[in-house]
């Protein structure tokens, strides 16, 4: 046990190294990029051995797919290429080793000619094959604007508590499943229940563009009163601390919340979705964009835009909603549009400044997943 305690605070060392240690040439990059690519390919290795237990039905189709195969091939050739280039460079040899370790047991397991091992279904599957994607998928695009339009230059990819905002994508992409099932309940419910067969079919053949539009404003209207119902009303507030408690902003901040709020905001949002029929690609393309969008608005980019701030929220504005000063306290509720801001009384964005720091005064949520799945129920300290 020693050993491995031992072996996963030198990869921690070696992750949250000083900039001088992650200099270009030192092997730090070509060492974490081969550990992120080792891990990647290892785990959907694992998911094609056992789909029915850690692959998300809606990707089966892909593991037919040559170009998946041959994607998965290349992941697990570069990682193991990118590790050995840290080995050579790297006086450190965890982050090298590990990279390849993780190649050669994937590459064991089958690389990416692993067929089904085991063929049964899981009661309930994890989404292990979707954390992957989406890890890779979001980090690949936000990572490399984060570092070139940086709003914070000190802040590095592994900052502090980046562990814990990485275990929030990890739970919340494993139990989608779970929750997107409960997500659809209560929108499923008011569907039976509601007469609106004619706006339905009326509202499905509008065109995509204004469906697409239509969707974004009704969400932001309701998840506008959701999130200041959140700020305002002390018991949901300590669920929604939990977002606030992240002291970083980046694109890994965004998925820290608590499993009941993401519940809670998911299945309000969606009953207009659902409810007044719009079509499925109006809605799932909504639903990847504001995805991207919640990613792109916690983001640490320095990007300024100043005529599209006045419409559209920008990481700006949505960083003043995290500030820790006194004036960013429960202001600028919306996702998408300012303007519910201006109307409601609650717009705040100084010309030109950002947030000193982020957080709530006091800092008093507790570190960690499980006491942040805990906190809520939780007698407040006076
Ligand atoms: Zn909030
Ligand atoms: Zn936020």
């Amino acid at each position: 046990m020693g050993t491995i305690h031992d072996a996963r605070m030198k990869l921690r060392g070696e992750l949250e190294a000083p900039a001088w240690a992650r200099r270009f040439g030192s092997g730090w990059i070509s060492g974490v990029l081969g550990l992120v690519l080792g891990l990647g390919g290892f785990l959907l290795v694992l998911s094609l051995l056992a789909p029915g237990w850690f692959s998300l039905p809606e990707l089966h189709s892909l593991h037919d797919n040559p170009w998946f195969r041959f994607g998965l091939h290349a992941i697990l050739i570069t990682a193991f290429f990118l590790s050995t280039v840290s080995l050579a460079l790297r006086p450190g040899k965890i982050l090298g080793t590990c990279g390849v370790a993780l190649a050669v047991l994937a590459a064991v397991l089958g690389g990416s000619q692993t067929t089904a091992v085991v063929n049964g279904k899981a009661p309930m599957f994890l989404g292990l094959d979707f954390f992957v994607l989406r890890i890779l998928f979001t980090g690949f695009l936000f990572i490399p604007l984060e570092r070139i339009f940086s709003q914070r230059d000190d802040q590095s990819i592994f900052r502090s508590e980046w562990r814990e905002d990485l275990f929030y994508f990890l739970v919340s992409s494993l139990l989608v499943q779970v929750l997107t099932f409960l997500t659809f309940i209560p929108a499923k419910s008011l569907l039976v229940i509601t007469p609106l067969t004619d706006l339905r079919a009326w509202v499905a053949q509008l065109p995509f563009v204004v469906q697409f539009v239509a969707i974004m404003i009704l969400t932001d209207i309701v998840q506008y009163w959701l999130h200041r119902a959140f700020h305002r009303i002390p018991f949901l507030w300590r669920f929604h601390a939990v977002h606030h408690s992240a002291r970083s902003m980046d694109w890994m901040a965004g998925a820290r919340m608590h499993f009941l709020e993401i519940l809670a905001l998911r299945s309000t949002t969606v009953i207009p979705m659902y409810v007044l029929g719009f079509s499925a690609p109006a809605m799932n393309t909504y639903i990847f964009v504001v995805y991207l969008y919640s990613t792109f608005v916690h983001a640490n980019l320095s990007w300024r835009f100043p005529v599209v701030e006045k419409f559209l929220v920008t990481p700006r504005f949505h960083h003043w909603h995290h500030g820790i000063e006194r004036e960013a306290i429960d202001v600028n509720f919306a996702i998408h549009f300012p303007l519910l801001d201006r109307i409601f009384g609650t717009y705040f964005l100084p010309k030109d400044k950002w947030p000193q720091g982020y957080g709530i005064d006091g800092h008093p949520v507790p570190l960690g997943y499980i006491p942040q799945l805990k906190y809520p129920f939780q007698k407040p300290k006076s």
